[in-house]
């Protein structure tokens, strides 16, 4: 399957072979042919799959070989709605690079950032619009915004967009729109939720399921380094020096728990940010842009900020601390390894979070190698304790994780986690992948 026989521009083709695809993904395969015959459409398929160019590319065709309808002003007739700030500008970057041979315009819409530029800029024209649901409402309030002559939507992430609440949001952008118009969903699960919206949204969709890299993300290899919840930094401080990790992404499950760990990091020696929901658009979109470019070793994120970051090839991804849902943890690895490309998974994991540990190996349908570092082999009298507030000890910080780590003293007892003390983590035999793992060549000696 070539990009050439999907029936795409050859301009669109130029700047997909700039961009250096070979081939569609599969997901790109089954989803332009049918984004391109004007049917609706519901796909499941995560970050990392090509979903972006599944549905950018087709878009783009259909709209530079129409004309737009007539009208005083040439109107908006694209309207991508996405969770997240950073995803939004992802998207729109590879709208425009996709259609730079081509005379469309698009735009960002999203908030933490002026809206007067905003303004100015759908003043003129507007083909495509990848925009976030509250900031879209902003400028419907301010009536700055036409929505009237939408001719296709997309719901990027919809169940990012139910998680993080916008439900409402996306009813009231639905009721702006024509009647008359083409549907795209894209969900990497499919909630009772999700089903009854795509149910109200799409008509007679076309179904395109691709494997979720949960089951297939053979090229991630990941780790298990079992470790007490005081030693986690130093830890970590010790595997990004003695492997040499460039791009580290680390997920930390607080924002409190990101930047003590990004001070730690940098005390060390190690450059790190940390990327949450409290940072202003400007930081986050810096430290982005200097992690991408190579000048910052280490970005520490939680789950809901990490979820627009688009970084192709990234080799590394650090579970500083075992998300509660399981189903984070994918996604979370999914950040690397990504289309084509080896990545590397280690998690740190402490008696805490043992059962955090199982639930993730039963999701995944596969045991983790776990892999003892010399010197920070768990001390088996540390008993575990409840993880309170999304924190517990291991996360640095003094003042809090201090009252966290007396609460949990008085509640071990009652909740015992510590069925696996003692043993290396996930209450696996000690022997599981052991001191050969460790001493192969760090990452990718990158
Ligand atoms: P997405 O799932 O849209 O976030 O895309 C994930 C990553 O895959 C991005 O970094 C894209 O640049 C890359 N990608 C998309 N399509 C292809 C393709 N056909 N071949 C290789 N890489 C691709």
């Amino acid at each position: 399957m070539s990009f050439a026989s999907l029936g795409l521009s050859e301009e669109i083709l130029r700047a997909v072979i700039e961009r250096g695809y070979s081939q569609p993904t599969p997901i790109q395969a089954q989803a332009i042919p049918v984004v391109l015959s004007g049917g609706d459409l519901l796909a499941g398929a995560q970050t990392g799959t090509g979903k972006t160019a599944g549905f950018t590319l087709p878009i783009l065709q259909l709209l530079s070989s129409s004309a737009p309808p007539a009208a005083s002003k040439a109107p908006i007739r694209a309207l991508v709605l996405i969770p997240t700030r950073e995803l939004a500008a992802q998207v729109e970057e590879s709208v425009r690079d996709y259609g730079k041979y081509l005379k469309l315009n698009s735009m960002t819409m999203i908030g933490g950032v002026n809206i007067n530029p905003q303004i100015r800029q759908l003043q003129g024209r507007v083909d495509i619009l990848v925009a976030t649901p509250g900031r879209l409402l902003d400028h419907v309030q301010q009536k700055t915004v036409d929505l009237s002559h939408i001719e296709i939507l997309v719901l990027d992430e919809a169940d990012r967009m139910l998680d993080m609440g916008f439900i409402r949001d996306i009813k009231k952008i639905l009721a702006l729109l024509p009647k008359q118009r083409q549907n795209l969903l894209f969900s990497a699960t499919f909630s009772d939720e999700i089903k009854a919206l795509a149910d109200g949204l799409l008509t007679r969709p076309a179904l395109i399921e691709v494997a979720r890299r949960n089951a297939t993300a053979e090229l991630i290899e990941q780790k298990i380094y079992p470790v007490d919840r005081e030693k986690k930094r130093a830890l970590l401080t010790h595997l990004i020096k003695e492997h040499n990790w460039f791009q580290v992404l680390v997920f930390t499950r607080t924002k409190h728990g990101a930047n003590n760990l990004a001070e730690y990091l940098n005390k060390a020696g190690i450059s790190a940010m940390a990327i949450h929901g409290n940072k202003s658009q400007a930081a986050r979109t810096r430290a982005l842009a200097e992690f991408k470019s190579g000048k910052l070793q280490v970005l520490c994120a939680t789950d809901i900020a990490a979820r627009g970051i688009d970084i192709s090839e990234l080799p590394h991804v650090v579970n500083f601390e075992l998300p509660n849902v399981a189903e984070d943890y994918v996604h979370r690895i999914g950040r690397t390894g990504r289309a084509g490309s080896e990545g590397e998974a280690s998690s740190l994991v402490c008696i805490d979070e043992h059962k955090l540990l199982r639930d993730i190996e039963r999701l995944i349908k596969r045991e983790i190698p776990v892999v003892q570092v010399p010197g920070f082999e768990p001390d088996p009298s540390i008993k575990a304790e409840p993880i309170l507030n999304g924190q517990n000890r291991g996360q640095g910080g003094r003042g809090r994780s201090q009252s966290t780590a007396r609460a949990g003293q008085g509640r071990a007892g009652g909740q015992p986690r510590s069925s696996g003390a003692g043993k290396p983590a996930g209450g696996h035999g000690a022997s599981r992948g052991a001191a050969p793992v460790m001493h192969r060549s760090g990452g990718r000696g990158r």
